[in-house]
Parts: structure tokens; sequence; C-alpha cells
């Protein structure tokens, strides 16, 4: 009867051991908006203290060379959502926010993160920013995502008194989106404070209860924070006496209450016993803007360029027991790396006429694989007739309508100051003939811009 026992509690065990092993990883975006490159510690940043954001290199693997696919919000998250180029579906602009254009949107042909995770039974959420549609088709709780808790447009208010219109039916005039309240799946909600710590506060309340339902998850978290409206409570800008520049000083205000949160998710991430059980990404989805008061030094340009300062972010990535801490991993990825990443990890089939444009990371890692994991990233601004393409140190762009193409070898040169398109000619046109090959698989933009919005 003894050995009984005792065989039977061997048996739990390896089930219990064999459950754990077979678990896929959970996955955790955290996503800042209008980030500088040069506004987190583990990037040198000595004004504003970020130890949190820090911790997540310091577990895992800085990105010294980490892009993102453009650099403004809209299409920048609509490429790491699918794991695709966005202009390969025409999401080229930010989206109008006009809730009524059913075109405005992610296309539900695209298979979002969400959906193709829920092949693999994960639970997904969506807190913060959603930037994919405001029509009821684009919601996020169409798009495999099982929880919501944050806004449908593009930039929003902070303070709980300037969230004061129920929702898009009632906006009368152009930004004011920005004060429509916070809902949780469908349901208007009123929060108490700062949204910032809300966001931070349902992400932890997000995890704890897969958790406790013994459920694997990936939560993006998209922190619209540090975009304007510049917004800060006393408790953050207190810390930042020591910053005279008012703009700067509540941008740092808005990055420490982001850190805050990112501590207390990994807090949780350990008291839980899942850190090595979890993915954590952390990125900006664009570089430093022009009017928040962020810092992309030394980059050259900001925001909405195809100079490195727009598209260069902050990237960090930790795994525990399997990245190796404390890495600096200084060859090209891109936010298009997260989706094949975790795709790869549940070894999930993606459907061949929507190929994914990112690599498993996990190799270049690990040691396994030390070649670079892209032979190319490109970009293009459709409107502005703009292009970049990078391949390892040589970047070929033309950044706006008018300006002239320009060569840089960013390993000497990293603030894009020596053109050396003159010297390399060969080279800058083979590297224009992939973008061309490239270029000729986008489709054009396939919806109305918010730049143009004005359908109330
Ligand atoms: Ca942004």
């Amino acid at each position: 009867m003894y050995l009984k026992k005792i065989a039977f509690a061997l048996l739990l065990c390896n089930m219990a051991l064999s459950q754990s092993q077979n678990t896929p990883p959970n996955l955790i975006v955290i996503m800042t908006d209008d980030q500088g490159y040069a506004d987190v510690g583990f990037n040198g940043c000595e004004d504003i203290p970020t130890p949190n954001i820090d911790a997540i290199a310091k577990n895992g693997v800085k990105f010294t060379r980490g892009y993102v696919t453009y650099p403004v919000c809209g299409p920048s998250r609509a490429g790491f959502l699918t794991g695709r180029y966005q202009g390969r579906f025409g999401f080229s602009d930010n989206p109008s926010i006009n809730p009524n254009d059913p075109s405005a949107g992610l296309p539900v042909e695209e298979e979002t993160i969400a959906e193709v995770l829920k092949k693999s039974n994960y639970n997904n959420a969506v807190i913060g920013k959603w930037h994919m549609g405001t029509h009821p088709r684009f919601h996020p709780l169409e798009r495999g995502f099982d929880y919501f808790f944050g806004f449908l447009s593009g930039g929003h208010n902070y303070f709980p008194k300037k969230l004061n219109i129920n929702d898009l039916s009632e906006v009368k005039r152009k930004w004011q989106w920005y004060a429509t309240k916070i809902k949780e799946n469908r349901t208007v909600v009123e929060i108490e404070d700062y949204l910032t710590d809300e966001l931070s506060q349902s992400a932890v309340k997000y995890i704890e209860k897969q958790v406790s339902n013994d459920q694997h998850f990936m939560l993006y978290l998209a922190y619209n924070a540090p975009h304007t409206p510049l917004q800060a409570t006393p408790k953050y800008l207190s810390r930042f006496d020591h910053i005279k520049d008012p703009k700067r000083k509540t941008y740092a205000a808005m990055v420490s209450a982001v850190d805050d949160g990112v501590g207390q998710i990994l807090k949780t991430l350990k008291k839980s016993g899942i850190e090595e059980n979890t993915i954590v990404v952390f990125l900006s989805d664009n570089g430093g803007a022009k009017n928040n008061g962020s810092n992309n030094r030394p980059l050259r340009g900001r925001k909405s360029d195809l100079f490195e300062g727009g598209i260069r972010v902050p990237f960090a990535m930790q795994w525990k027991g399997t990245i190796p801490a404390g890495m600096t991993y200084e060859k090209n990825v891109s936010s298009l790396d997260i989706m094949a990443t975790i795709v790869a990890q549940n070894k999930i089939s993606i459907d061949k006429k929507r190929t994914l444009d990112g690599v498993n990371l996990i190799p270049f890692l690990n040691g396994e694989n030390d070649s670079e994991p892209h032979d190319y990233l490109f970009w293009r601004k459709i409107k502005y007739n703009a292009m970049a393409v990078m391949k390892g140190d040589q970047k070929l762009v033309k950044n706006k309508r008018n300006d002239f193409k320009e060569m840089f070898n960013l390993s000497s040169d990293l603030s894009e100051t020596y053109n050396l398109i003159e010297k390399n000619n060969a080279q800058s046109k083979s590297m224009q003939l992939e973008w061309d090959l490239w270029n000729a698989e986008l489709i054009d933009c396939i919806f109305p811009s918010l730049a143009k919005d004005e359908w109330w």
C-alpha cells in the first residue's frame, strides 16, 4: 500500500512536470508611445531613472538596433500585431477615427497575434491604446482578444476629470476623442486614477486572474504614455525637481509612471512563479516626438522621420532561463520578430498567403545562430514618397517628398551625417533594387487618414 502511494505520488509529480514543460510561454508586450531612444536607463538616460524597465534588459537582452516598421503610431502597431509589413495590406497611415467607417482599421482578413495564439489556446488581452480601427468590426474582442481595457482611438487624456464624453458618437470636433471614457470590453467605466496607473493596475489584475486559472496568456500592454497631452500627477512630478524645462519635466514624470507600472508587472510575475515561462518585451511604437520633450540623441530625426530617430526605439526582452541575462545584441532586429518568435515557440502554422516578415529571435540570442537575423529591413511612407532600406550597417534613405537620397554607414556614423551615396554607387543601386522588389508587393493605403478627419 505504502509503495503504491509512493508510485502514485511519483506519477503525479511526473504529470505536473510534463504539464509545466509543455505549457506554452506567456507573452507580455509592453509598448510605450513616442518614447525617445535615449529615454531609458539601458540606453544611457541620466535625468529619468527607469530601474524597472532597465530590469527587463538586465534580466535578458537589450537591442541596440531594435526597429519598428513605421515612424508613427498606427502603422507601426499594425506591423507588430500581424508580424507583417503593414504596407502589404494597405495600413500605410494613421487611420480615420470615424466609428462609422468600415474601411478604417486593421483588415479583418489579416490575422492578429491574438488570433494566431488562439490556435494554441492562449487567453489574450489588450490594455491601453488600440488604434486599429473604431468601427465595431475592428473591436479587439472581434480580433482574437478576450479582454480589453482602454480606448479605441489614438492619443488620450490621462486625468479622469478630462474623460468627459461617453464615446465616439458624441465627438463634435477634431481631437475630442482624447476625452472619451475608458471602456472595459464594450462597457464604459468611470476610472478614478491617473490613466497610466489604471492601465498598470488592470494589467496586474489580468495576469493574476490568468495565473489563478492556470491559463497561459498574451498581454499587449499599450501605454499611451508618454504621448501628448503632457499630463502628470504631483506624485510623479515631485521626482523631477532637477529638471527645469517644464515639458521635459512632465514627460519624465509620465515615463516614471510607466516605469512604476513595469515594476508592478515584473513583481507579479515573480510572485506568481511564472518568470521562467513568460517572455516580456519592452519597446516604443516609434521614436520620440517633437512635441513631448523626448530625446533621441545621438540619433538623427524624430517621430515621423525615416532617419534613425523615427524608427530605432528602446527595445529590450527577457525570458529568464532561456535568454542569457545582461546581454547586448547589436544586429538589426524588428518589432515584426515578436510574432515570429512566439509562433515558433508554439509551432503554429501560418496561412501561406500571409507569410510572416519577422524571424524567431531565440536562436540568435542563445548562440545557436550568429548570422544576421534580417538580410534587409525596409520602410515606406507612401504619402511622402519616402523610403529606407537597411542591410547590416548600410542604410539608404530618402526621408521626405523633396529630399534627396542618402546613404549612411551606421556603425561609423550613428547620427547619419556623412552621405556616402557617391562613393557607394553600386551598392546603393543594389539596395534600391531590393527595395523596389519589396515595394512591388505592397498596396496603396486602403482607408482615409486621421489627418483629414471631419466626420462628426
Ligand atoms: Ca506613437
